[in-house]
């Protein structure tokens, strides 16, 4: 039987419900339990495969192909259980499901509204698609109060009451700010969240009080008589110095605990928490740094990295080493001094995925003083289509090396050495796209299948001979140029079974200099770095003794 635990926020924005959501997941999954993470986005972009990722973070990719929330990948880093296209909706989906059934004629004439129809089509998402989970904890993104977030709240509502509450858990994430000048804790903006979830109809059983200190049992007590819940189910969620510290946290506040009492399961066993106090030990106390400039052009929203970010983490932690980022803007890399000025002390480079023209000079520059000084470099999609460009144009006297993505209408005046995908095989069947389709939904998404070349680098790393990887790019390196490239010392060292896509180029004579088309990021996790990101940080790390 699956209980439903319906995770909302209020107060502010940004108050790390996707965490709180993961943590508790990791929790409950310690203690036995078989969870699933779940996400229900108000905004009305279909997905948000096509919105900026300055202004709204990194897509995370699925396996099945699903362009997702960034809460996504901290659920999966959290459990290890791979999300799938059913975990993450958009109020857009929601609305185009609905109208295009009503083109077709489905509802049979009714008038279509909001309630039932929209609050409908919510119920039967979170409902579907369930393997017998103990659990299913599903995210409202947004805060309470939000004009978008209203089906969304009327729909767990109501589902709260279909299946009881026997079976549903609300939780609410609220901030409890400190006020220094009267140097207090306040409880009055929880007071007003709760007022205003009590005016959708939900009773929240259980709030986790943001707050940057311990908050008293006297103002504990305060908001559990104003808001109508029991005082021990006020629990603090305490700012922390690294994520991997929240579930930790979380437990010695009781949470999991809660949860568990609420549904009267058993207490025992406790969760053993020794995997992320080890983390926590080691991010807290490292060994040593190294330092990694990441060469990007979104980088002024560090969220549009976040799973890079993780993943150099995940690393670094790996090697008992502090990875110290150093963030540059691609864009500034307009001349090889500035580049070398930049980058003459960091200890490995990384050029992470991109979209347009803007600042892929820049990238191209970066690639090469990488290449010529002899540092590791990671490309990773479009970090690896521009170091194909920086290879062609440098040695194998392509001067005109481009790619047809920013070519527009010079396209006739490039050597298109990365090119517009329009055909490609997924399973058994073929994917084609003409030249003008519509930007959304419609890149080579999920995990394809890539076979390694025996005693290459990446073969060495990755210790087997066929891997699976998470993909999202419209264009692709051109297989003709893989001969020449050849001649000069780039290795294609990882090609799609059927030997006509480029996954992974990698410099032989480089101590480490390695492009990958996927997205490997998506895939490490704390107890698992992905074996890519962990090779480059221990070449970082060797590096780092030469400098
Ligand atoms: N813009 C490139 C493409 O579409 C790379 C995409 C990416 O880095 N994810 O192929």
């Amino acid at each position: 039987m699956t209980r439903f635990i319906f995770i909302t926020g209020g107060v502010v924005s940004s108050l790390g419900k996707g965490l709180a959501a993961a943590a508790l997941a990791a929790l409950l999954q310690s203690r036995g339990y078989c969870v699933r993470l779940r996400k229900l986005d108000p905004y009305l972009n279909v997905d948000p495969g096509t919105m900026s990722p300055v202004q709204h973070g990194e897509v995370f990719v699925t396996d099945d192909g699903a362009e997702t929330d960034l809460d996504l990948g901290h659920y999966e880093r959290f459990t290890g259980v791979p999300a799938r296209q059913s975990d993450n909706i958009t109020a857009g989906r929601l609305y185009l499901n609905v109208i295009n059934r009503e083109r077709r004629g489905d509802y049979l004439g009714a008038t279509i509204q909001v309630i039932p129809h929209v609050t409908d089509e919510i119920k039967a998402f979170v409902g579907a698609d369930l393997d017998g989970e103990d659990f299913l904890i599903c995210e409202i993104g947004g805060t309470v109060g939000d004009i978008e977030g209203l089906p969304f709240f009327e729909a767990i509502r109501q589902f709260g009451n279909d299946v009881g509450p026997e079976r549903a858990l609300f939780v609410h994430l609220t901030l409890v700010p400190f006020i220094s000048s009267a140097g207090e804790l306040k409880t009055k903006p929880t007071q007003h969240s709760v007022k205003e979830l009590l005016g959708v109809g939900i009773q929240p059983a259980i709030l986790l009080c943001r707050a940057d200190r311990a908050i008293p049992a006297a103002e504990r007590r305060k908001i559990a008589l104003f808001c109508n819940l029991r005082g021990e189910r006020v629990i603090t969620a305490l700012d922390a110095d690294t994520i991997y510290q929240v579930p930790i946290s979380y437990h010695e506040q009781g949470f999991d605990t809660e949860v568990l009492r609420y549904f009267g399961l058993p207490e025992t066993p406790k969760p053993d928490l020794e995997p992320w106090r080890a983390i926590v030990r080691t991010a807290r106390h490292p060994e040593g740094s190294v330092t990694i400039a990441l060469v990007g052009k979104y980088t002024s929203l560090h969220d549009s990295y976040k799973s890079v970010l993780e993943a150099l983490t995940h690393a670094g932690i790996a090697h008992k080493v502090r990875v110290e980022l150093q963030w540059a803007d691609a864009e500034t890399f307009e001349t090889d001094e500035r580049v070398v000025r930049a980058l003459a002390d960091v200890h490995g480079i990384l050029v992470p995925g991109g979209f347009g023209q803007r600042g892929t000079e820049g990238m191209i520059r970066a690639a090469r003083f990488a290449r010529e000084r002899k540092v590791p470099y990671f490309g990773i999609c479009f970090g690896m289509q521009m170091a194909v460009i920086e290879a062609a144009r440098h040695l194998a006297g392509m001067p005109n090396a481009g790619s047809t993505e920013f070519a527009g209408d010079q396209c006739a005046e490039i050597d298109p050495v990365v090119g517009l995908l329009t055909e490609w095989v997924r399973g058994n069947e073929v994917e084609r796209r003409e030249p003008h389709t519509d930007l959304g939904g419609t890149m080579r998404r999920g995990a394809y299948p890539a076979d390694l070349v025996p005693g290459s680098k990446v073969h060495e790393i990755y210790g087997s001979h066929r891997i699976y990887e998470r993909h999202r790019h419209r264009y692709e390196i051109n297989i003709g140029i893989k001969r020449r490239l050849e001649a000069c010392g780039v290795r294609f060292s990882g090609l799609s079974p059927d030997g006509e896509l480029p996954e992974i180029i990698e410099i032989p004579d480089h101590p480490w200099f390695i492009g990958v088309q996927f997205h490997p990021e998506l895939k490490s996790r704390p107890f698992e770095p992905h074996p890519l990101f962990k090779s480059f940080i221990g070449a970082a790390v060797v590096q780092s003794r030469l400098v």
